[in-house]
């Protein structure tokens, strides 16, 4: 099967060209201003831009969290996915019952995903205990194609900083990276409970019992760790304050491999959607939660000059009705978090690309070359290359959408960019050379996304420009 994508602007990795694509058997065999050769299928592009599949490393699909479940599984998580441009996923496991080691999980969500997803996917370890057992487990989890865990400083498994410390250095020793979601506990707690004794149950202390103090508190004591464990590779989540993005900065500026995550809630949304009318507040309490708006063009800057390298999503969906809506005495009893893969690469394409704020090339390495990297994926996905997958949107720049429930996938009862307007829009998605979704039309059904078994980190090669 030979495919044929004629006369598109092909975002390369370090240029944009007018040219064709030419795949065959699911890979890219060619990429040049001209290719006439005779193939199965020729897809027109002109005037639309082909660039590398997004890759959305920070989902939670089919999370279960207490009582609640969210309402995105991999079949609904990644059809959104796919309509939103994304050829990849790779998820954060949830937590599993006290005591069970690291595969157990791996288990659990290969149950989960193997046969029900329309895009490729991979997923992040959990680490919920650290003794000897489990750092030693780490290198055969890497062996399966884990090379990346996450640890959390809040929450029921939260880690001390000695065992964040072993696993960052464990991490490093059989070619892992460490995620980090980083809050500081007490703090937090402290001001809950305050709050909660108070009678101020509002959504707005939500984001008043986690300020960005705890987040760049906990964000430099990891940047010290990962020092200490002899430059362990160190990417933080969801990276929400410019203070937190400057503390990353200066440790790169040291030499040291720290990498940066934010998402669209950060660039986009602010503090004051905590009050808005009636209980509409709720359906934005995520953790970390938004900001203070001056951040956000703040943030920009550390995407621009390659402090922050990834724009993730952290897409965690709890319906409104019924789950979100919990809270409305009392926030602590609010699931967190909020729906974002189908909207992600739109929202940044209109916002960065169209308004100017950044180039293609930039474009598509914050929202697939850059997670390809760092989480092992690279150079299979996340490019366009000869040899690498054919994994390929295409994006109609023109195109104007009036962001809104109705017109996205996701299963989940709200969107926080509802009446958002955007200008560009995935027109066109394709994994391994198959169609995934075409002019709003789903072409595969679940079973076609593969897992990724993702490669070691290779630090020497995540050195220079982002
Ligand atoms: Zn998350």
């Amino acid at each position: 099967m030979k495919t044929l994508i004629k006369c598109g602007t092909v975002v390369l990795e370090d240029e944009v060209i007018l040219g064709d694509v030419l795949i065959e058997d699911g890979k890219i065999v060619r990429i040049e201003e001209k290719i006439n050769d005779v193939v199965d299928r020729v897809i027109d592009a002109e005037g639309k831009i082909v660039l590398p599949g997004g890759i959305d490393g920070h989902t939670h699909f089919n999370l279960h969290v207490g009582s609640n479940v969210t309402s995105d599984d991999f079949t609904t998580g990644t059809i959104a996915a796919a309509f939103g441009g994304n050829t990849a996923i790779v998820d954060h496991m949830g937590f599993g019952p006290k005591g069970c080691d690291l595969h157990h999980q791996a288990g659990v969500y290969h149950g989960y995903a193997d046969g029900k997803c329309v895009i490729d996917y991979g997923f992040h370890g959990v680490v919920q205990e650290v003794d000897a057992d489990i750092l030693e487990e780490m290198a055969s989890m890497a062996d399966d194609g884990h090379p990346s865990f996450k640890i959390y400083l809040t929450y029921d498994y939260k880690v001390e900083d000695a065992e964040a410390l072993k696993v960052m250095k464990r991490l490093k020793d059989v070619g892992g990276i460490t995620t980090v979601h980083c809050e500081n506990d007490a703090a937090i707690n402290y001001l809950r409970r305050k709050f909660v004794g108070e009678g101020k149950c509002a959504p707005k202390y939500h984001a008043l019992s986690r300020p960005e103090s705890c987040e760049n508190e906990s964000v430099l004591r990891m940047i010290t760790l990962a020092e200490a464990a002899g430059d362990a590779p160190l990417y933080i989540v969801h990276v929400s304050s410019a203070r937190s993005a400057q503390l990353i900065k200066e440790a790169r500026a040291r030499g040291q491999h720290v990498f940066g995550e934010t998402c669209p809630q950060y660039l986009f949304l602010d503090e004051t959607s905590y009050e808005l009318p009636g209980d509409e507040g709720l359906k934005y309490i995520m953790s970390p939660p938004l900001r203070d708006k001056s951040n956000q063009e703040k943030l920009w800057n550390y995407i621009k000059d390659g402090t922050l390298q990834v724009v993730a999503t952290d897409h965690c969906t709890f319906n409104y009705h019924g789950s979100k809506e919990l809270g409305r005495d009392n926030f602590t009893l609010c699931p967190n978090g909020g729906p974002g893969v189908e909207t992600r690469v739109p929202l940044v394409f209109s916002e960065g690309v169209a308004k100017g704020r950044i180039n293609l090339v930039k474009f598509a390495r914050i929202i697939s070359t850059n997670p390809a990297r760092l989480f092992g994926l690279y150079p299979k996905k996340g490019a366009l290359r000869p040899g690498s997958d054919a994994d390929i949107m295409l994006i109609d720049p023109h195109k104007e959408v009036t962001i809104t429930k109705s017109l996205l996938h996701e299963n989940v009862d709200y969107t926080p960019y509802e009446g958002f307007k955007v200008t560009g829009w995935p027109v066109m998605t394709m994994v391994r050379g198959q169609v995934v979704v075409e002019n709003g039309k789903l072409m595969q059904e679940p079973g076609y996304g593969e897992f990724q078994k993702r490669g070691r980190i290779d630090m020497s090669k995540l050195q220079g420009e982002f």
